[in-house]
């Protein structure tokens, strides 16, 4: 008889492979090397002054249990609000807007609601590694569209041949994590326009909607044909530099609500009661906040940037989110996952290999750093990183690899 652990595997066959996400093994690696942290995209700061103050309130005002499901009613009317201000469509409270513990599970509740085994899911590579563990688990298959470096666009006829017979939903996410795209209108209209033919689901993951430094986020929901087709996610991390407090939510049409619901009920049933309440104040009152943060984020964009570029890395143009994806080509580097490797342990800047967000790990020739971190932060990233040519220097004098070609 087997012992304890030593039959099937404890792990459903669904993950199998999937390991620890690549956020945990970086940050855990660059405590141990005492590497500043440019890896893992959550700000070194804290949120706005008035939305904390709001949470202690709710939480001194007795506010400690459950919310309805759906979400507390005043969250709900302000992200409908926030929403109506900005652009797309009109939500009804009541019956469009669900609030969950962040966007990441709002985006795994779209996809366990929307997906039977069979069905497929289209996905733009690299792609936030949830998106790909909610496909999993759902049972579905995805079907992937490269984006390519530097401008990380895609080619029309690859998304096409992607949509077929079994497409049950795409997932958009822009701005776009890992590579601070922000898809244009063109791109948009063309995913749209085969979510239509195909009668597909857009989850549209819009976490960094706020975020948006050159040119404009628009929301596919807006498009024509999608109001009734598109979830669309949001949430409070990123808008207010809460990761952690893990308040997301959904606007969609009734009937996929409904069914994004009947997952969401089952997983968290609710988001905590009293973060919602500061949070439906934060989207009332924190426009002057986040025009204050894209300011701060544009300017360490651009000085993570130069920091790049100085020591020979090659930054690829960014139009939003948390990110810079940076080649290493001129450096005798095997993958990016060596590449970030040495970079964590012997210059003491830790970034992502996007690989981890690749079909196969499909190993690539750059690397993903964060600029949501204090201008200190990235000072000292920036010194550390000046250490880069030499060390890698010293290291192919070693053996190391040596680049393709010499
Ligand atoms: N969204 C963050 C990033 O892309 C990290 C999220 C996490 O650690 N799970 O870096």
């Amino acid at each position: 008889m087997a012992g304890p652990g030593e039959g099937r595997p404890r792990l459903t066959r669904k993950l199998a492979g999937f390991g620890t996400t690549i956020f945990t093994e970086m940050t855990l690696l660059a405590a141990e090397a005492g590497a500043v942290n440019l890896a893992q995209g959550f700000p070194d700061f804290d949120g706005p002054e008035l939305v904390k103050r709001a949470a202690c309130r709710a939480v001194e005002a007795g506010q400690g249990q459950y919310a309805p499901s759906p979400g507390a009613p005043a969250l709900r009317r302000a992200v409908a609000r926030a929403r109506a201000r900005a652009a797309g469509p009109d939500y009804d409270p009541e019956a469009c807007v669900t609030v969950g513990c962040g966007a990441t599970e709002m985006v795994f509740a779209a996809l366990l609601a929307l997906c039977d085994p069979g069905d497929e899911v289209v996905l733009f590579e690299p792609y936030y590694d949830s998106y790909r563990a909610a496909v999993a688990l759902a049972g579905a298959t995805a079907r992937v569209v490269r984006l390519a470096p530097p401008h990380f666009g895609f080619d029309p006829a690859a998304l096409a041949a992607a949509f077929g017979e079994k497409t049950r939903a795409v997932v958009l996410n822009t701005p776009h994590n890992p590579t601070g795209k922000v898809f244009s209108r063109a791109e948009l209209e063309a995913v749209a326009a085969l979510c239509r033919r195909h009668d597909a689901v857009c989850v549209a993951d819009e976490v960094y909607e706020h975020l948006v430094y050159e040119g404009e986020h628009l929301p596919i929901s807006a498009l024509p044909g999608m109001a009734e087709r598109t979830i669309t996610v949001s949430s409070m991390s990123k808008t207010f530099s809460l990761t952690g407090w893990r308040v997301g939510w959904a606007l969609a049409p009734p009937d996929l609500s409904a069914a994004l619901r009947c997952v969401h009920q089952f997983a968290t049933f609710a988001a905590p009661t009293p973060l919602q309440l500061a949070c439906a104040e934060a989207l009332e009152q924190g426009e002057g906040e986040i025009a204050r943060l894209r300011d701060t984020l544009r300017a360490r964009r651009d000085r993570l940037a130069r920091a790049l570029a100085d020591v020979g890395l090659e930054p690829y143009p960014v139009a939003g989110a948390y990110f810079i994806c940076a080649g290493f080509g001129r450096y005798p580097f095997a993958d990016d996952v060596d590449f970030c490797r040495f970079l964590t342990r012997e210059v003491g800047v830790a970034a992502i290999p996007p690989s981890a967000f690749c079909e196969g790990k499909r190993p690539v020739d750059y690397a993903r750093f964060v600029f949501c971190k204090r201008d200190e932060t990235l000072r000292a990233a920036a010194e550390r990183l000046a250490r880069l040519p030499e060390r890698a220097r010293s290291r192919g004098a070693q053996g190391g690899p040596k680049p393709p070609g010499e």
